[in-house]
């Protein structure tokens, strides 16, 4: 067979990949070798981890060397199953090894040779005990330390996919003659491998060093490429025309307001009015603190577009935030003659065919909704206004959608993520951006702990105390499940900028600590809701939430978004160290919003070692100003948790680019350096002429994931 010699052969040229096996990496964007190589894997095995076994931990697979001490031996079994047993030793004692269903296996351990075991040791009467385990004779060549975990999809495994990426690897190395897309100059200044290098070592790791090294380069090859399409586009864009709703008088909408506005807030609100009274589209970002009112600043904005015989629609992302919008949106515009109707995904067809035709008609004046606003036959008779609610939970291509579809309106979006000011220039260049500094007045402030594993038990009194005096509990963890039996030792973000493994206190998952929770409270409903379930069931979980059925939420950080329950009065989080100082702010901002007085622990033996994570621990002891914390994990973390977005367990997002590797970067220094660099390249080469790979990349990252929903 003919090597094909290209990175763009379609992936269905690579011997041995079929039809199907072609249809199941489209599903999970890969269609090329080039692509298959950039599926990096989520972790490792750490087969060079060699024990004996009698120092073999039980219940996590392990490696052990073992010399073959019986000949395999066959045995049948009433269901037509073979098995194959035998035999083997090291100095701590003898394993007895079994084989399921693959006969031939028996001429592959003659007696007397080595060879390393890769899975769970039993202990047994006689000694140990291990079944199918992965086996590799002890040679010449020096065996990898680590072994490859890719995500998967349904219909691949582990196997086929490293099979694949030999295959991949292989071409790759033919293909080497290929330019390294960085320019020398800056591989060289920030002592970076080469990307053939690093491609290779992602996928086999020679040695820990050599996977560090092969990850920084990728991970800076990633934030250059942010870096430089954000930095592009920002200036590209044009702007487009809109309707002028020349006016904006919204007194009577103030004298409604149980409250008086903030000086922040009425900054805002002018911004707006100027921009919505030109004929060019206002393109607006409203960033500020959780609870800081942005509503009413989106309330006086659709207010301005009604009152100028425009429509309005405002896209939440979770449809127990669009009710809790359309709750309080209908009460206040309701009572100023404007007509506001709900559009979420659980209505039943006939409902929804109602609000599309009130919509089309022009007699409904407002629609609040979820991702249901951008479906098929939702069209505004006379679109003035579109508002999206938490933007960081949409992709670029969504809030795009919601623009085109309806043409001729004003955008404003509105955030809670208090990005830096000098990034905010960086990845949404072309939004105006205002921000609201102040909290209203009157605001309690969340009083804030860092504790350890040793306060567990005071923890729990603590929390019975809330409940019991009628509060709720929130609970934060990194992880959704115990780790899985076939899931890597090592996750990619286990591993440290030098290839040491970070220490590992386990992560605890939200359906774990859920169980354990129900446990020692029986007399509590505790729940739990993360980013892998239904949008149905974490609607459900949610709305239990705060109808104050369910005490204790545990969850990961899906439940960062927006939705108000003011009983809620404890916050705490677990593994609180391996969060971002601005996601740890957010999380905090979900209590505090009634009139209880409101806690948030932080959960961290990162706190009995002096170093950067106690440093971050204390600032959220210490700082209660988004922005300012948000300046500050500028500093000691870099951008990495701000292009993320959402924080949530299943995405990868900055404004809807997916990153591979960069979010497990907590090198700031690099990721300001990749900032640095872009600014550089394009002063001296507007549009990449002079880097057409890296133009070509840039092109990738950002057509190709356009229209990803999350
Ligand atoms: P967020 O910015 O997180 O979306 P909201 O708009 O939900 O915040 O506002 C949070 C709470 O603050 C709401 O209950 C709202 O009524 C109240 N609020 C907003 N502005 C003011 C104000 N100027 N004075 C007092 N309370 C206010
Ligand atoms: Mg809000």
């Amino acid at each position: 067979m003919a090597i094909p010699n290209s990175l763009d052969t379609g992936i269905g040229k690579l011997y041995g990949v079929g039809k199907v096996r072609e249809a199941t990496y489209a599903r999970m964007g890969v269609y090329t070798v080039g692509d298959l190589l950039c599926h990096y894997p989520r972790g490792y095995e750490n087969r060079g981890d060699v024990r004996l076994l009698a120092d073999t931990p039980d219940s996590v697979k392990s490696a052990v060397v073992l010399t073959v001490a019986t000949e395999p031996r066959v045995a049948r079994l009433k269901n037509r199953m073979t098995l194959v047993k035998f035999k083997a030793y090291d100095e701590s004692g003898f394993c007895e090894i079994t084989y399921f269903n693959q006969e031939y296996l028996k001429n592959v351990f003659p007696i007397g040779s080595e060879f390393r075991f890769y899975g769970k040791v039993q202990r047994t009467k006689n000694g140990y005990a291990m079944s199918s385990p992965v086996y590799e004779p002890i040679g010449d060549t020096e065996l990898a330390p680590l072994f490859p975990v890719y995500p998967l999809t349904e219909g691949l495994t582990q196997k086929q996919i490293a099979k694949d990426m030999r295959s991949a690897l292989t071409i790759a190395q033919y293909t080497d003659g290929g330019e390294d897309p960085l320019p020398e100059h800056i591989r060289a200044k920030y002592s970076l491998c080469v990307r053939s290098f690093a491609q290779k070592q992602i996928h086999a790791p020679d040695s820990f060093s050599s996977l560090a090294a092969a990850r920084k380069r990728l991970i800076f090859d990633e934030l250059l490429t942010f870096a430089l399409g954000v930095s592009m586009s920002g200036t590209k864009t044009a702007p487009t025309p809109a309707v002028p709703c020349p006016d904006t008088d919204i007194s009577a909408l103030e004298r409604l307001l149980p409250y008086e506005l903030t000086d922040a807030q009425k900054r805002v609100i002018a911004d707006v009015k100027r921009d919505m009274s030109h004929d060019v589209a206002m393109n607006r970002m409203v960033v500020g603190d959780v609870g800081c009112g942005k509503t009413v600043c989106a309330a006086a904005a659709i207010y301005i577009a009604v009152k100028n015989g425009r429509q309005a629609a405002l896209m939440a992302p979770t449809e127990i935030l669009a009710l809790q919008h359309y709750g309080d949106l209908k009460e206040l515009l309701g009572k100023l003659g404007v007509r506001v109707e709900l559009l979420v995904g659980s209505l039943t067809a006939a409902q929804k065919r109602k609000v599309h035709s009130l919509l089309a008609s022009g007699e409904a004046d407002v629609v609040i909704g979820t991702q249901a606003l951008l479906s098929e036959g939702v069209e505004l008779a006379r679109a003035g206004l579109v508002v999206a609610d938490e933007q960081h939970r949409f992709g670029v291509g969504q809030r795009a959608v919601l623009a085109e579809k309806n043409a001729l309106s004003h955008m404003l979006v509105m955030s809670a993520t208090p990005i830096p000011r000098s990034l905010a220039l960086a990845i949404y260049g072309n939004l105006d951006v205002s921000r609201i500094d102040t909290l209203p007045p009157g605001r309690q402030r969340v009083d804030t702990f860092a504790v350890d594993e040793s306060y567990r038990a005071r923890l729990n009194a603590f929390i019975a105390k809330q409940i019991e005096s009628g509060g709720q509990v929130y609970i934060v963890c990194p992880a959704v499940e115990d780790r899985l039996e076939d899931d890597a030792d090592i996750l990619m973000g286990d591993i440290d900028g030098e290839g040491r493994i970070k220490d590992g206190t386990p992560l605890k998952s939200a359906v774990g600590l859920a169980t354990e929770l129900a446990e020692i409270f029986p007399q509590y409903s505790v729940d739990f809701l993360h980013g892998k379930m239904k949008s149905k069931e974490k609607d459900s979980v949610m709305r239990r939430f705060c109808d104050g059925a369910t005490k204790i939420l545990v969850s990961t950080t899906v439940i960062e978004v927006g939705v108000n329950v003011p009983e809620a009065c404890l916050m705490i989080v677990e593994n609180a160290d391996r969060f971002g100082l601005s996601q740890l702010h957010q999380l905090r901002g979900r209590v505090g919003r009634g009139k209880r007085k409101s806690y948030c622990v932080l959960v961290s033996d990162a706190i009995n070692v002096e170093g950067r994570a106690k440093e971050r621990l204390m600032t959220m002891k210490s700082c209660y100003d988004g922005f300012e914390i948000a300046e500050k994990d500028l500093v000691m973390r870099g951008p990495g948790d701000f292009l993320r977005g959402s924080g949530d367990d299943t995405v990868r997002q900055s404004g809807g680019v997916k990153f591979k590797l960069a979010e497990v970067c907590d090198d700031a220094s690099l990721m300001r350096s990749a900032f640095d660099e872009a600014k550089e390249l394009l002063s001296a080469s507007p549009a990449l002429e002079k880097y057409p790979a890296l133009c070509r990349e840039v092109n990738k990252m950002f057509t190709l994931q356009k229209g990803t929903v999350n």
